[in-house]
């Protein structure tokens, strides 16, 4: 079977990539959420082992240790990590694709380390709309809003390691495109070629 479609999607906080990620994953059933490990508390409304896998602080050190995770970083003073295991389930669940929505340190690693893998940057429009979505979301105190202001800077540089950008300005469009970077990706040369050899024979 062809390897599933690895595809990380980036932004700085706020703008927009749990809204394009959720559109993706209703727009392709075959593709899948790839659950992180975590060491922050959950949010009102999350549900461990499907927004992420709640763990303490040991548990987490111990799989690192172990070499469990693909990629891990500190963010916001929290360990968050992927596991290996999630893109194995990707392959025994038959998906074609998993979708991690991971910060940029682990897009890097990931990137080192399957090279394969997709890199789409989520830009927001404006620094001034970026806060606007951060204060309409509702969901985080006035430091916080600050804290990652302050920090989305650093994230934008670092779009030169991405291999698509994409600006949420109009959020249809920005759906539209992300979709068409997966069919676009899915109909890469190495992923199609067995089809064209078979025709062959
Ligand atoms: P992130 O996951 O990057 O932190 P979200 O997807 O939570 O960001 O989006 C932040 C806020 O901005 C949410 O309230 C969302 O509904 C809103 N939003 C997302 N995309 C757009 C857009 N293109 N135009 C206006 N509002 C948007
Ligand atoms: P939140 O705590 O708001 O859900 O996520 C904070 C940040 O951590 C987001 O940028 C999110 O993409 C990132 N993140 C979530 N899971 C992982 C992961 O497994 N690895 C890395 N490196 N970052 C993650």
């Amino acid at each position: 079977m062809e390897e599933p479609l690895l595809l990380m999607l980036c932004s700085p906080s706020g703008a927009g990539k749990s809204t394009l990620t959720h559109h993706l994953l209703g727009a392709f059933d075959d593709l899948m959420f790839s659950v992180s490990h975590t060491t922050r508390s959950p949010r009102e409304g999350e549900r461990d082992g499907v927004h992420y896998h709640f763990v303490e602080r040991a548990r987490f050190e111990a799989m690192r240790d172990e070499g469990r995770f693909a990629e891990h970083a500190v963010v916001h003073q929290n360990l968050y990590g992927t596991s290996t295991d999630e893109i194995e389930r990707a392959k025994r669940d038959g998906k074609t694709g998993i979708i991690f929505d991971i910060d940029v340190q682990g897009a890097r690693q990931i990137k080192a380390r399957l090279p394969q893998a997709v890199g789409i940057f989520i830009l927001p429009p404006s620094m001034e709309e970026l806060e606007r979505r951060l204060r309409g979301r509702g969901t985080d105190a006035d430091a916080v809003i600050a804290r990652r202001l302050a920090k989305a800077r650093d994230e934008i540089a670092c779009y030169p390691s991405f291999d698509y950008l994409v600006v949420n300005d109009d959020l249809d469009r920005a759906k539209a495109t992300v979709s068409a970077i997966v069919m676009a990706e899915r109909a890469r040369r190495r992923r199609v070629a067995e089809a064209a050899e078979a025709l062959l024979r």
